[in-house]
């Protein structure tokens, strides 16, 4: 059965332009699913709208069989987790970023995600600015490390549903795909992820949707959409 579901969502955020047009796919629970397209198709719209960041315009987005309109932010909160393109850290330690909201997790539980997220050397820093009474210092981050910073919190977190949009693209090609390796391995078989990301890089997943122009173009597994290209 489907974790997710899109039946024919349409959304635009103004009346003349419309960015999705009909988009239907479903996510089998515990399965990665990569959509891919060229800048501009629709992809970063399509994860805020999973999040209900946004609502549809037409169609629908089911979780488990329920639209999420129906579903309580709270609860929808719980069981998606979304690590955007740009990561806005808080201005205290690693380490309270990645906990932040989970007031209740172990030390241990945070250098185990901090780890799968290649960041353990780092997790008692400050980020670059942080101030204090005697003025700044902190450790300048780059965007990729900020990015893992997102996806440790995501791992301690553990949502049944993980979105990724663009967020592991700040990265060299081998953290990514350390990272995107060990996103597979803590999820497999019981988390569904879903990876907004452009058509170059390689992605490991059960399926690829190629977005295009607001519109399913092709999907696949990526072998054959290599093949076809
Ligand atoms: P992708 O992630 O595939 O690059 P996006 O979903 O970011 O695509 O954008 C799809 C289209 O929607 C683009 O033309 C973009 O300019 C437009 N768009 C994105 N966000 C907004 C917004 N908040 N308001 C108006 N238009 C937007
Ligand atoms: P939780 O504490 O359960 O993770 P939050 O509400 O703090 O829930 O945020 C959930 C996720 O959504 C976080 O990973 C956060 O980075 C992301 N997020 C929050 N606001 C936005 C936004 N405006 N655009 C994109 N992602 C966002």
């Amino acid at each position: 059965d489907a974790a997710i579901r899109f039946e024919d969502v349409h959304f635009s955020y103004n009346p003349d332009r419309n960015i999705l047009k009909g988009v239907s796919f479903d996510v089998p629970a515990g399965k990665t699913v990569a959509v891919v397209g060229p800048s501009g198709a629709g992809k970063s719209t399509l994860t805020r709208l999973m999040f209900r960041f946004y609502d549809v315009s037409g169609g629908r987005i089911t979780i488990d069989g329920q639209d999420i309109r129906d579903v309580t932010q709270n609860s929808l909160r719980q069981s998606i987790g979304i690590v955007p393109q740009d990561t806005v850290l808080f201005n205290d330690t690693i380490a309270y970023n990645i906990s932040y909201g989970r007031p209740g997790a172990e030390q241990s539980e945070i250098e185990n995600a901090a780890k799968l997220a290649s960041i353990d050397g780092f997790v008692a820093a400050l980020p670059d600015g942080f101030k204090t009474m005697v003025g700044e210092r902190g450790l300048k981050l780059s965007g990729g490390e900020k990015q893992r910073v997102s996806i440790a919190r995501m791992l301690l977190k553990r949502p049944k549903i993980m979105i990724f949009d663009e967020a592991t693209s700040a990265l060299d090609t081998r953290t990514e795909k350390d990272i995107q390796q060990a996103l597979r391995e803590v999820s497999r078989g019981h988390t569904t992820l879903v990876i907004a990301h452009r058509l170059s890089t390689v992605i490991d997943a059960d399926e690829i949707i190629v977005l295009r122009d607001g519109q399913v173009a092709e999907r696949g597994r990526h072998q054959e959409l290599l093949a076809m290209e």
